[in-house]
């Protein structure tokens, strides 16, 4: 392995200009050049139904144009073909073919839109809290924990994943929007809520919005009154889409005194860092922006999920987890890859997510074993897959919750049906002839939370 010393920011070039690329201008991109008509309509196409946003970072320092359009980090911000059920592609592409008008074209696109799961997990049913018999939008909690919040200015992102499963809220569908403006009514459910002790702000990506937008946010949890949060996390890919917004963005100064005054204030404040291919940690931007972060006492976890096209080889994990070690970063989870949008072009089987994680786990020291997968987040909870097993002579596969929807079924193994093209729980059958699995026999703790 090469050896490469501690990074020290010096030659930090210039500060970039932010430029954003969407449908409307991406021909504009010079790099462009490097696809053919075909797969530049292709874009146009896949991009009436899952949204697409890039910046000039992404597609000047992190696209491999000579390999596009099968570069992994093309493929996590550029639409492609494969995306659509070839149905729904050919819908969309024979409406923009022959001149269709912006109505028709909305229209077929929201139809479609609707057939793609849109919120998977029963997200906007079954999380939502309540305060004086007010359901408070824009706020989770699912585990005992952790309360989630979704700050109105913060549910956009620097560029849109193609594989994202809270794609819905960066479109035109009205009811999936899913924030909140105002913190009163969170404050208030914290109070009555002191086994709470993480707050996770998450979107989009929270970091999109200014300084002073966050300090709103995340000052009032610093107050005496609510001693009990102990943690505040921030969800965000902004660190390796734009690390410029740690150096040199007209409000950096503020930012980083903000994640400062919460470190003093004696609580941890996580940034919890959306990674999914090791080439994110290569710009010299971005290993600069690590520095300041740590440098505030902010601690850096990652998570991603796994992604067939884009991470789905051991070895990229295993350097992935290496690279983040090395920077000061902690690998947190990997996640299986969500039954919305895109699932068909991304999904990985779980028993081979199994072997992935596997492999990658052992070819790492334990320094990075802190990473927890294959995890997925279903409705009754984040489920692990420990494994194929042979058990009183059936083959199965085991799991077990990382949470729950109860804290009770944490950690207890359970057994499904051994299957190898299974992508996600409700695809699994329990074993041994049972009817249901333990955590669905307990009906009423279905309700929770609900
Ligand atoms: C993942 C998740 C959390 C955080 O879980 P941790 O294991 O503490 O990281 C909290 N709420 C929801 C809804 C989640 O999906
Ligand atoms: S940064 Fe996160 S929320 Fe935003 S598009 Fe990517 S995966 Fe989705």
């Amino acid at each position: 392995m090469s050896q490469e010393p501690r990074f020290v920011a010096r030659h930090l070039k210039p500060a970039t200009t932010h430029k954003t690329y969407t449908l409307r201008n991406f021909r504009e991109i010079p790099q462009i050049a490097h696809l053919d008509e075909q797969q530049r309509f292709d874009i146009e196409v896949v991009g009436r139904i899952l949204p697409f946003r890039a910046n000039n970072f992404i597609v000047d320092e992190l696209i491999n144009w000579d390999k596009a359009p099968d570069d992994p980090m093309f493929i996590l911000t550029f639409p492609r073909r494969e995306m659509l059920l070839p149905e729904h592609y050919e819908t969309i592409a024979r409406l923009l073919r022959t001149g269709a008008d912006e109505t028709q074209i909305k229209a077929a696109a929201t139809d479609i839109r609707m057939q793609l799961n849109p919120h998977p997990a029963g997200q906007m049913e079954h999380n939502v809290p309540t305060y004086q018999g007010m359901r408070l939008h824009g706020m989770q909690h699912k585990y005992r924990q952790t309360v989630l919040f979704f700050p109105s200015q913060g549910q956009t992102c620097h560029a849109y994943c193609s594989f994202c499963f809270r794609w819905p809220q960066f479109t035109d569908l009205p009811d999936f929007k899913f924030a909140r403006r105002e913190t009163n009514t969170l404050l208030a459910y914290l109070r009555e809520h002191p086994e709470v002790n993480d707050v996770l702000f998450t979107g989009g990506d929270p970091l999109v919005m200014s300084a002073k937008n966050l300090a709103a946010y995340i000052e009032p949890l610093l107050q005496s009154d609510l001693s009990h949060i102990r943690r505040i996390r921030i969800g965000t890919k902004t660190l390796t889409y734009w690390p410029y917004r740690f150096l040199s963005d007209t409000d950096t100064g503020d930012l980083l005194k903000l994640f400062r005054k919460v470190v003093d204030s004696g609580k941890h404040l996580a940034l919890m860092s959306h990674l999914n291919h090791p080439r994110e940690l290569e710009p010299e931007a971005t290993r600069h922006a690590i520095v300041r972060l740590r440098e505030t006492g902010a601690v850096i976890r990652t998570q991603s999920p796994l992604l067939r096209h884009i991470n789905d080889d051991p070895s990229g994990w295993s350097t992935l987890w290496n690279k983040q070690v090395d920077l000061g970063c902690v690998p947190y989870y990997m996640f299986v890859s969500r039954d919305t949008g895109a699932q068909h072009y991304f999904s990985v089987p779980l028993v081979r997510a199994w072997k992935i994680f596997r492999e990658a786990y052992q070819n790492v020291s334990g320094l990075a074993r802190t990473v927890r997968g294959p995890s997925m987040s279903a409705t009754p909870g984040k489920v692990q897959i420990l494994g194929p097993a042979e058990m009183m002579g059936q083959q199965v596969i085991a799991l077990s919750f990382l949470q729950g929807r109860h804290s009770g079924w944490v950690d207890q193994p359970f057994f499904a049906e051994y299957d190898d093209q299974a992508a996600w729980l409700d695809q699994l059958k329990p074993a041994f002839g049972q009817k249901r699995f333990f955590f669905e026999e307990d009906a009423a703790a279905w309700s929770v939370n609900v």
